[in-house]
Formats: structure tokens, sequence, C-alpha cells
């Protein structure tokens, strides 16, 4: 079975800019960042989506979430950050693989569109 393009970036299969990584998580970069801080968090083994991975009850996206906001406190500093979880085809989830995106540096607007 092929893997996917966060799954061969978490075993060093294609390159990235990584700004952490533990056991069972890792978080990179953004190639096309959407802020002047946009950074991507997600689990070394490969889960579809945030239901699948918090599915088990497992600690998984306890730690993701923890991971994503330690470096968008660290990023973003007094003025904030924000986490997004897309999921799905109307989530906007275009990588198959769970990802915390984690944005700072800029004012964003609310709602999304
Ligand atoms: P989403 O639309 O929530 O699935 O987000 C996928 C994100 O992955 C997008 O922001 C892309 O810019 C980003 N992305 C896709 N491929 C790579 C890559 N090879 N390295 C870093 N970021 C990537
Ligand atoms: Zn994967």
């Amino acid at each position: 079975m092929s893997e996917c393009i966060f799954c061969k970036i978490a075993s060093g299969k294609i390159p990235a800019k990584e700004v952490y990584r533990d056991d069972r998580v890792v978080a990179i970069e953004d190639l096309n960042p959407q802020a002047p801080t946009h950074l991507l968090v997600f689990p070394v083994a490969h889960h579809d989506t945030i239901a699948d991975a918090s599915s088990g009850g497992g600690p998984l996206a306890g730690e993701l979430i923890d991971v994503a906001a330690r470096l968008g406190t660290e990023r973003g500093g007094d003025a904030g950050f924000r986490l997004v979880v897309n999921t799905g085809a109307d989530g906007g989830q275009t990588v198959g693989h769970v990802h915390v995106h984690v944005l700072a540096g800029r004012r964003m607007a609310w709602p999304p569109g």
C-alpha cells in the first residue's frame, strides 16, 4: 500500500521543514503558508481524520492539540494564534492524514468562508 505524503514526511522519505518531532507527533512548516506562522502538526501513525484519530479513545488527539497549542503560544505570543482541523470534503481537507494547522502572526477573520 502506498504511503500518503505526511506518512512519507514522518518517515523521512521526503523532506520538510520540521519544527518539532517526538515519537508520536511531527510538526512542519506548511508549503503554502496562509499566515506569517503556518505549521502543520500530525501524528507519525496514519489516521485519515481527527474523528479516526480520536475514535479509539486514546490520547493521540489530545497530544496533537497539546503540541499545536505549545507551538502556537511560542509563535503567537500575547497576540494569539488559531488552530484548525479541516475534516472531510465539507471541512476542506485536502491531505487525508489528520493534521492541525497552527496559524499566527496576523489578525484572522471569523467566520471562515
Ligand atoms: P488541508 O487542506 O487542511 O488538508 O491542509 C493541507 C495542507 O498541507 C495545505 O495547507 C498544504 O499547503 C499543505 N501541504 C501539502 N503538501 C505539503 C508538503 N509536502 N509540505 C508541507 N505542507 C504541505
Ligand atoms: Zn499518512
